[in-house]
């Protein structure tokens, strides 16, 4: 199959844009899974985009299904947000003080997700998690961590060791820059397995700070937690005394109202956001138990700072985006879900491939295999090779998915009959090129 991939549909403007750029950044990108390493080809430079539609440099318009990998949930350029930029912007871009737009966007984290009862802003997810582990480490006394294979959590250095994404993407065990002394405390356990998680716990008693996982992962494809697992997680913590942080940078806001808490329920001791809440602006937080932020300076010693947190333009974004955010918003962004996961079901089934739609919420992925996808193992054994192939032919469709097997599928609430059809209009070739 891969040798019958063909990238037929040139896009001469991206490319010499793409040139330009490698020629001043690594790889010509700023995120490396942007770049098109693992399908191969030229990267669509995107100049603009309305709706579930996006136009890249050499005018062409193709369906969205990244989303900005996931923050635009509305769509692109929704009216609401540009006029809250619009108006935030017009008073001043950074102030470097206390702000009206932050402790409202603070509020409205704290009114939609319970267990968070303080929440301190941040700028991007990896600072988020960064500083959630710091914040349990102070708090508890304690060095340990634990995350999942197949997890990512930002390129924090303890968190990148079999972390999925990009890291996933590119097949690295791990990454050169992070030192043994900071991945050292790291322990990585297989996703889905209790059993791994007792075991660490007996093997490194008193010495575990926090368990971190992702609430739904979504960075090996989505795979999402088995029944009990999350709530396994918050248990095992308890009794050893150590924090249960959930990690909903990805599925926070986005599979609903109160993310993946609204769907399983388990309290955690910290949280943390991004993507969503901050309307395409880097927003991002972290939060949960009061005695626990309590720690965080200025109010206790474990220190975490930033120039740009709680921003005037960014929180005026986010703000903007999650007051839309309603039920009959989330049940649009759904019911585009669901509509794209059953064509592409019916569409790969009729050329005979074997594959399976993972779903969390409104958030999915195809894998190219029969079986079930538990963990990071089996996620890496699809046959990632069909799905360059039905990416390339989906591209030349007009439809924009993730560069990479190891990612999931977002949709927003402006995809439409119209931006559906079209999905529908290029699957069949699709498909048939991932046969
Ligand atoms: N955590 C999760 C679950 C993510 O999906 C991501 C990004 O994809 C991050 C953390 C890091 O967020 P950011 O890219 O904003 O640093």
């Amino acid at each position: 199959t891969m040798d019958r991939v063909s990238y037929s549909y040139d896009a001469p403007v991206s490319q010499t844009l793409f040139d330009r750029a490698a020629s001043v950044t690594p790889g010509g990108v700023n995120s490396p899974v942007r770049a098109f390493r693992a399908v191969g080809g030229t990267p669509r430079f995107m100049v603009s985009g309305t709706g579930p539609y996006l136009t890249d440099a050499d005018g062409r318009q193709y369906v969205d299904l990244v989303c900005s990998w996931g923050p635009v949930i509305l769509g692109h350029a929704h009216p609401a947000v540009v006029e809250a930029v619009r108006e935030a912007v017009g008073h001043g871009t950074s102030f470097g003080t206390p702000g009206v737009g932050e402790v409202e966007l603070a509020e409205e984290i704290v009114a939609r997700v319970p267990p968070v009862e303080q929440v301190r802003l941040v700028s991007s997810g990896t600072e988020a998690t960064m500083s959630a582990i710091r914040l349990a480490r102070g708090f508890t006394g304690r060095a340990k961590i634990v995350k999942f294979a197949g997890c990512y959590h930002g390129h924090v250095d303890a968190l990148l060791a079999s972390a999925g994404s990009g890291v996933a993407t590119f097949g690295l065990p791990d990454t050169p820059g992070v030192t043994g002394a900071q991945a050292g405390d790291t322990l990585v356990l297989p996703y889905n397995d209790l059993d791994s998680v007792r075991a660490a716990f007996a093997a490194h008693p008193g010495e575990i700070a926090c368990v971190i996982t992702e609430a739904s992962p979504g960075n090996m494809g989505v795979v999402p937690p088995e029944e009990g697992f999350n709530a396994g997680l918050k248990e095992l913590c308890a009794e050893h005394g150590a924090l249960f942080v959930s990690d909903e940078v990805m599925t926070g806001f986005r599979v609903g109202r109160q993310g993946w808490f609204g769907i399983d329920g388990v309290v955690p001791d910290l949280m943390t956001f991004g993507k969503v809440m901050g309307g395409g602006f880097p927003a991002a937080a972290f939060g949960g138990r009061a005695d626990v932020m309590a720690h965080l300076a200025p109010a206790g010693p474990v220190y975490q700072a930033g120039t740009l947190s709680g921003n005037p333009v960014a929180t005026a974004a986010g703000l903007a985006q999650l007051r839309h955010l309603d039920d009959a918003a989330y049940a649009a962004v759904d019911t585009a879900a669901d509509r794209v996961r059953s064509l592409v079901t019916e569409a790969l089934a009729k050329e005979g491939v074997a594959h399976r739609v993972q779903s969390a919420g409104n958030m999915f992925s195809v894998f190219f295999t029969d079986r079930e996808v538990t963990d990071y193992d089996a996620a890496r054994s699809q046959e990632a090779f069909r799905f360059t192939a039905f990416f390339h032919a989906m591209l030349e469709g007009g439809v924009y998915l993730p560069p990479s097997a190891f990612e999931s599928w977002f949709v927003s609430a402006a995809h439409d009959d119209r931006a559906v059809e079209r999905i529908a209009e290029a699957l069949p070739a699709a498909s048939r090129a991932a046969a």
